[in-house]
């Protein structure tokens, strides 16, 4: 089997990073940079989204593991102190891959679509200004959209950004992309839903800019300047993002140690 470690590059996960290394070498795994079976990530949730967008191209190839060398991610979820135990389970193959969905961005203009994938979100705001936008599901026009900014996550990516703009978390077996506002603008004159949208497969959420705008997108940590786009439009990726589980750990319980407290 071969694999790939992706470190956050402070000097825990480095010395990591270097010990795993060995240990998988003396099992007699292979190092591959490029076309790995399975992919460490040391670090935290942000080095493990670095280590996705690296091999977002084989997804259908890779699995995914974090450790965390700061507080406990919800991708990386396994301690420094675990790291021996975690490698004897590579190494013998004892673990089961799940499946999480992604979300697909469509940035279009009228000359060329360029594609995305994110695993927590893509944002679009409008620098110093309000965005204004109309937003569009299922090709029927649904408001227009005033404010700084609009957030498309994924479930997993659900308990990132999203939650901080008071979105509600989704399980990550829900094939589902939510549609979460900032700071809308809402009055006698202007009017937005309010609430976060929860869109199953299949549906499409299309974003169509009312005015000359120059905007920021995010996918993930990526930052993308797309100033001339006719319109944007999200869904549940036919991709998925694999992930190796070597132990039950399940979803809620993440929730519940990562924002309540930890055992
Ligand atoms: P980072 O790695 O420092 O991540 C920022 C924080 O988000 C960390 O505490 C990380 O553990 C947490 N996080 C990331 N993914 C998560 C997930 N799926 N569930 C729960 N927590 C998660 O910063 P970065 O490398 O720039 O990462 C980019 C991510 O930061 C974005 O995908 C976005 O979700 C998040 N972010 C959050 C806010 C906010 O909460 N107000 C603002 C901007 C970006």
């Amino acid at each position: 089997m071969k694999f790939s470690i992706q470190s956050r590059n402070d000097s825990q996960s480095n010395e990591l990073k270097e010990l795993a290394k060995n240990y998988l070498q003396d099992f007699g795994l292979i190092l591959d940079e490029v076309e790995p079976d399975i992919v460490i990530s040391i670090g935290g949730d942000g080095t493990l989204l670095h280590a996705f967008h690296n091999h977002v191209k084989r997804l259908d190839k890779v699995a995914f593991v974090g450790i965390h060398t700061g507080h406990l991610g919800f991708y990386a979820d396994w301690k420094p102190s675990e790291l021996e135990k975690l490698v004897l389970c590579i190494a013998k193959n004892q673990y089961k891959v799940v499946e999480y969905p992604l979300l697909e961005v469509n940035v279009c203009n009228h000359t060329e679509i360029s594609s995305y994938l994110a695993l927590n979100e893509a944002t679009i705001k409008s620098p110093n200004v309000t965005l204004v936008m109309d937003v569009f599901l299922n090709d029927r026009h649904f408001e227009r959209f005033r404010g700084d900014g609009l957030c498309i996550s994924t479930p997993s990516g659900s308990t990132a950004y999203n939650k901080a703009l008071g979105g509600a978390i989704i399980h990550p077996t829900l094939q589902a992309i939510q549609v979460t506002e900032m700071a809308s603008i809402n009055n006698r004159v202007f009017r937005t839903i309010g609430s976060s949208l929860v869109l199953p497969a299949h549906h499409t959420c299309k974003l169509k800019p009312v005015k000359n705008q120059t905007f920021t997108m995010t996918i993930d940590h990526l930052q993308l300047d797309h100033n001339e786009l006719d319109y944007i439009i999200f869904k549940v990726a036919k991709e998925k993002v694999r992930f190796a589980r070597f132990r039950p750990f399940p979803f809620w319980e993440r929730v519940h140690d990562s924002f309540i407290a930890s055992e």
